[in-house]
């Protein structure tokens, strides 16, 4: 058994709550469309949502009381919460630095046991000195750690790293592999 806690780093959104149904729903009604968020399978948005730019749908994320439709996926907060108890736990998030504020307050509301200290905003994900790191985005599982990729179905031609549906499956691994 080590005495140290490992330190594990995970991705906000698509990895704790939910982004992409909120914001398929939002441009299905301002552009009036119909799109599944099954439909989507490919990481880039705008290939699949055509009838906006990327900036136009990135502009969906810069209104404010969008993000009161954004929830933890389920069993998220049970296990973030078994995460943030038994290892030293960090939330790592690419993300436009004028949508920063609005994502932490959201976080701190959704899950009153993380602290502001926890939360990063980090552009190159390499730069983690972490143990663990869980993303939903492949391209950013490109540092020194131990790799999970959390399965979506824009991800699934990826088979380069280990694969978890939740967090519930990521504590699971995570402690697994740390047993041995
Ligand atoms: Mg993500």
């Amino acid at each position: 058994m080590r005495n140290f806690k490992s330190k594990i780093a995970l991705d906000l959104d698509g990895v704790i709550w939910d982004l992409v149904d909120p914001w398929v729903n939002s441009y299905n009604i301002l552009y009036g469309d119909n799109i599944k968020t099954t439909d989507i399978k490919e990481y880039k948005l705008s290939n699949t949502l055509i009838k906006a730019t990327s900036e136009e749908l990135h502009n969906i994320l810069l209104q404010k009381n969008f993000w009161n439709n954004v929830f933890p996926f389920p069993n998220a907060f049970e296990y973030l919460d078994k995460l943030n108890s038994e290892y030293d736990l960090y939330i790592a998030t690419k993300t436009d630095y004028r949508i920063y504020e609005i994502k932490v307050n959201r976080v701190l509301k959704l899950f009153p046991f993380i602290n502001p200290e926890q939360i990063i905003c980090i552009n190159n994900k390499s730069l983690l000195d972490v143990d663990w790191l869980v993303d939903d985005c492949a391209d950013n599982l490109n540092g020194n750690y131990n790799k999970i990729l959390l399965d979506a179905s824009y991800n699934r031609s990826n088979h380069e790293f280990i694969r978890a549906k939740d967090l519930k499956e990521v504590y699971n691994i995570i402690k697994f592999m740390e047993m041995n």
